[in-house]
């Protein structure tokens, strides 16, 4: 008899039930044991509780999807490798060649990428309208991907307004919230179709795993899982773990990156150094009115400023002490970046101009550290 290993007397003590665990389990298995033909031919007919394959669906991953879902007031979710093969996925998912997507210039550059290089070469043409006149502009596009708050200048789009117009012209929603997270906005209760999330953002909010998250209806999330599961940017159930960690404290995390943006905010405003500031909750934001209608309990974690020039840019950023230079977002870290850098890197000169980016701008996430700590910083390295 060959040696082999006992997963059955390995299984036999797991607590369960009324003992259960109080956290959920890492299910660190890409397959899934079957104990007949019968329970496999019960598993294809869909709806049963068996698992097959992780890239399909992982007890763990699950539990996340859950979690998320709930966040965002949604029916179902499905989580992602990253926040890129979540937008993929949703995108390819709504459109073939010759559809059309409509969408405000400024959009996360991978987002922009992802329809000028890649979906372009399919058949899929994107035509880009003003903030302001996304809504009037969605008749006769398939899909409508929108932002809000925007990056880097954090334009707050009305996503009622958005998703109203979309839904009269037969247009799929799409929103990437990852700036608004659901602490601020719930965008499905705004009747939009599909919330994207850069989860690797504020929801696993440790800056330590790439996460994606698309949740809407059921009968939507099902449509795009027949997709997801073909595209294959799986979530890896160690890294839903950690995000079922990280949203324990989410809802706090958020409280104090809106407290000490908005400190910062109107902190800078006052500097001699910064020539305009971009916070939704500064009275100076022209969108400032419709973010107080539209976002609840604060207006974010991410500020962005203009020091005026490259080089001043440059100057500022290497002088940074406790901020860390570094691109993303949303972790306990402050973490600042310069878009023609980083986001909006390769962009021609028209392209920034549309996309609302200066050369003197300074893109910022504010962490978790003591605010009084953070204005410091900002100020010796305002200094010179
Ligand atoms: C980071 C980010 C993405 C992409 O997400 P990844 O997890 O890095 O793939 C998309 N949209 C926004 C707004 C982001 O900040």
């Amino acid at each position: 008899m060959h040696a082999h290993f006992d997963t059955e007397a390995v299984h036999a003590g797991e607590p369960h039930g009324d003992n259960a665990p109080l956290t959920v389990p890492i299910v660190q298995s890409t397959t899934f044991r079957f104990p007949s033909a019968a329970a496999v031919q019960e598993y294809l007919q869909g709806g049963s509780p068996l698992f097959m394959y992780s890239r399909d669906e992982n007890p763990t991953v699950r539990a996340a999807e859950r979690a998320v879902a709930g966040l965002e007031g949604g029916e179902d979710c499905i989580l992602f490798g990253s926040g890129m093969g979540a937008m993929t996925c949703a995108i390819m998912a709504n459109v073939s060649a010759g559809d059309e997507v409509i969408a405000p210039a400024a959009l996360y550059g991978g987002t922009y990428k992802l329809l000028r290089d890649v979906l372009a070469r399919f058949g899929v043409r994107t035509r880009y309208a003003a903030p302001e006149k996304l809504a009037q502009s969605c008749a006769g596009a398939k899909l409508c991907v929108f932002e809000s708050p925007t990056n880097p200048t954090l334009r707050v789009l009305d996503i009622a307004a958005i998703a109203a117009a979309c839904r009269k012209a037969g247009t799929v929603s799409l929103i990437d919230s990852t700036f608004g997270t659901p602490y601020t906005q719930r965008p499905l209760e705004s009747g939009v179709d599909v919330v994207m999330h850069s989860a690797t953002k504020y929801l696993n909010g440790h800056s330590d795993h790439l996460v994606g998250a698309l949740v809407g209806s059921r009968e939507r999330i099902e449509s795009i899982r027949v997709l997801s599961r073909k595209l294959g940017a799986a979530l890896d159930p160690q890294a839903a773990y950690d995000l079922l960690r990280g949203l324990k404290t989410f809802a706090l995390r958020m409280e104090r990156h809106s407290q000490s943006a908005l400190d910062l905010a109107r902190f800078l405003e006052q500097q001699k150094g910064v020539v305009r500031v971009w916070y939704p909750g500064l009275a100076s934001h022209p969108d400032h009115a419709l973010a107080t209608r539209q976002m609840q309990r604060g207006f974010g974690g991410m500020v962005t400023f203009s020091v005026g020039t490259r080089e001043r840019a440059f100057r500022f950023w290497d002088r940074l002490k406790l901020c860390a230079r570094a691109a993303s977002l949303g972790g306990p870290e402050t973490l600042t970046s310069l878009p023609i850098l980083f986001s909006h890197t390769g962009y021609s000169a028209e392209e920034l101009a549309r996309a609302g980016v200066d050369e003197g701008m300074v893109r910022m996430s504010v962490g978790l550290e003591d605010v009084r700590d953070l204005r410091a910083d900002l100020a010796q390295a305002l200094e010179s």
